[in-house]
């Protein structure tokens, strides 16, 4: 089967389309047949990039002014004569679309019906920045190829595992059932992709397995993976809380946010902004949210660079702490996301000192610059292994629907 996946934000959509079937995931077969982006949707000079494995990329810069003028120019471009992949839209079998929200309602990937679209608008108030977009790129998809299957893949769908214990925070259980504030988690696609390629490059079911998944990339979250199931993850009501992230602030004393709301008279907007795009790595070193660009800076002696360093592996540890206390143990660490899969300097930081529970990585593989792809990167005599898994949500997406269109995963009430 041919999938076109969709990851539809604001003011873009990525897509990939890729190959996949039932045999073809059990042979780990799947393969990219073409994948690129449209950015800056709303503009007139749109720029839109198209890869294909082994050929040039094809760079266009035209007038986007809505998603649905991006999505049909990515099924123009996916059958045009001289770049495209494919003869005929018809061609494609199935659109897998990322959804960032699923609530409370959604445990796994699922076909869309119109019950589901219901119910997908309703988390948009839940998720007021992500699920719009994402609903959006459904619908006028769902225009563009009207006869074949679309399946939502939630970021969240995986920590619906999660038990109260873990999911609720200590407010008034009113506050969780009248507005449904508690705990849901998001990157769940990637944690759920790492603990199955540990699995798979063990050979150990990995429901006889204690993980932690440690995406980090712009947003970070770490997560226990307990027996195949998230046990708990570090971001929470919205993807601010926990590690700390390239703009976000991750956990902080929520009096401390009133505080500086009161000082500061700032409008509740303006501390969304405060807290989601001016802190972290960005706030703490005042140079950038990019880690590479950190690191370049603290290596020339720059002191608020290596803070900012310094705290973002330190909250990472405590987390690698807590979740090992949450599992009694850790069989695998794993680093995924464009820190964890480049950042030797980020990985050893975070477990140095970590020996006494098992986690000891060897500095040489860890540092090898001509290491690629999945790799162990712990010492042989390391109880628990740490890992370099890079994440492939698109591909996740893919094979999940197909999983849906031949009922492998059931098909949601008419
Ligand atoms: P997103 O979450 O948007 O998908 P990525 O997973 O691509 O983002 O991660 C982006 C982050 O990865 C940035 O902070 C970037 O600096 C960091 N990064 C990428 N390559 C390296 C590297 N070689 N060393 C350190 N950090 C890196």
């Amino acid at each position: 089967m041919k999938i076109l996946v969709l990851n539809c934000g604001s003011s873009s959509v990525k897509f990939q389309l890729i190959e996949t079937s039932l045999e073809l995931i059990e042979q780990r077969a799947d393969r990219l047949i073409a994948k690129g982006s449209v950015e800056k949707i709303g503009s007139s000079h749109a720029i839109v990039t198209f890869d294909v494995p082994g050929r040039e990329r094809h760079r266009e810069t035209p007038e986007i002014l809505e998603h649905r003028v991006a999505i049909e120019r990515v099924a123009r471009l996916l059958c045009d004569p001289e770049h495209g992949v494919i003869g005929d839209p018809k061609e494609i079998d199935g659109v897998g679309h990322r959804v960032v929200h699923g609530g409370e309602k959604f445990a796994n990937s699922t076909l869309i019906n119109d019950r589901v679209l219901h119910e997908m608008k309703e988390c948009i108030e839940l998720a007021p920045l992500h699920n719009p977009a994402n609903i959006r790129g459904y619908t006028v998809a769902r225009q563009i190829f009207p006869d074949i299957p679309h399946v939502a893949v939630f970021d969240t769908a995986f920590h619906q595992t999660m038990p109260p214990h873990s999911y609720l925070y200590a407010l008034p259980r009113v506050i969780h059932r009248r507005h449904g504030v508690r705990r849901y988690g998001f990157h769940g696609t990637s944690h759920r992709y790492c603990a199955y390629r540990i699995e798979k490059i063990t050979g150990v079911d990995r429901e006889e397995l204690r993980i932690i998944t440690a995406h980090l990339g712009n947003g970070c979250s770490a997560c226990a993976i307990d027996h195949g199931k998230s046990l708990d993850t570090t971001m929470g009501f919205t993807p601010l809380e926990g590690l700390i992230m390239g703009t976000r602030s991750g956990d902080i004393d929520p009096a401390a946010v009133l505080h500086v709301i009161a000082k500061e008279e700032l409008r509740l907007s303006e501390a969304n902004t405060l807290l989601n795009k001016h802190s972290g790595l960005l706030g703490i070193s005042g140079i950038s949210n990019d880690m590479r660009e950190l690191q370049t800076a603290a290596a020339k002696g720059n002191e608020d660079a290596q803070l900012a360093i310094d705290m973002f592996c330190y909250r990472l540890k405590k987390y690698i702490g807590a979740y090992a206390a949450a599992m009694g143990g850790v069989d695998h660490l794993v680093f995924t996301g464009g820190i964890g899969e480049n950042s030797a300097l980020i990985r050893e930081r975070s477990v140095d000192g970590l020996a006494f529970m098992g986690l000891e990585i060897d500095p040489a593989r860890n540092a090898d610059p001509e290491a690629r792809g999945e790799r162990q990167i712990s010492m042989a005599t390391s109880r628990a292994k740490i890992w370099v898994i890079p994440t492939d949500e698109e591909l996740v997406i893919a094979r999940d629907t197909v999983r849906c269109i031949v009922g492998v995963i059931p098909p949601p009430p008419a």
